[in-house]
């Protein structure tokens, strides 16, 4: 059984993962963070409430440069609740660190307050499809040095017909990019994606009563 220490976590998110009751990894981030700190990308189905979100956002912290005032790592969820969520899991973690900077940007918040929040050089940005790609058009949001691209509930993502929106993103982004994506379940479509877009991917799969 891995510990978040023999996972490579280090010891700041672990002190703050105790702070909120987590102890030991969930088979999803057990199986997922090894190659995600590899740099490898990676597929990976699970059923809601097995950690997922902690799965691929303990390796971008680990991989996030503190010196570097860019934009390295955006998460892609499909509705504005699944970004808060993510967002304030993220907040939680980087709480009175100082170095780190999270951000969600979704629809119905005051499009010139983020403008001036995304200023502030986020190295994290957390958001749904529409406003992302806002940001990318006005030239608010640069992703020309991003590092990791999450889609988060790839299968809700295409049922609500985001596609475009994801192949705008991706486009947005550096070819040399690490790629992930989660979803509960794995149709066709979602299948299709992984394999157009993700490079030799690993492939992570768990099964329902994980926690
Ligand atoms: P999913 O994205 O797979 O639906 P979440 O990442 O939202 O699941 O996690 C579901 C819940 O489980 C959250 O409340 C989260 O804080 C908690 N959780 C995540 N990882 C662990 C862990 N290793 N140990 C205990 N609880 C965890
Ligand atoms: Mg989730």
């Amino acid at each position: 059984m891995s510990t978040f220490e023999t996972l490579h976590i280090s010891d700041l998110w672990i002190k703050k993962l105790q702070k909120q009751g987590i102890k030991e990894p969930t088979p999803i981030q057990e199986q997922a963070i090894p190659s995600l700190l590899d740099g490898r990308d990676l597929i990976g189905q699970a059923q809601t409430g097995t950690g997922k979100t902690l799965a691929f956002l303990l390796p971008i912290l680990e991989q996030i440069d503190v010196e570097s005032q860019t934009v390295q790592a955006l998460i892609v969820a499909p509705t504005r609740e699944l970004a808060r969520q993510i967002a304030d899991e993220t907040h939680k973690l980087i709480r009175n660190t100082e170095q780190y900077r999270a951000l969600a940007v979704y629809g119905g918040q005051d499009v010139f307050k983020q403008i001036q929040r995304l200023g502030r050089m986020p190295q994290i940005i957390i958001g749904t499809p529409g406003r992302i790609l806002d940001h990318v058009g006005r030239g608010t949001l640069d992703l020309s040095e991003l590092r990791t691209l999450v889609l988060d509930e790839a299968d809700q993502m295409l049922q609500i017909g985001f596609l475009p929106e994801i192949e705008d993103i991706i486009e947005a982004a550096p070819v040399d990019r690490q790629f992930v994506m989660l979803s509960a379940t794995m149709p066709p479509k979602v299948e299709e994606l992984a394999k157009t877009y993700l490079r030799n991917p690993v492939e992570v799969q768990v099964e329902a009563e994980s926690i």
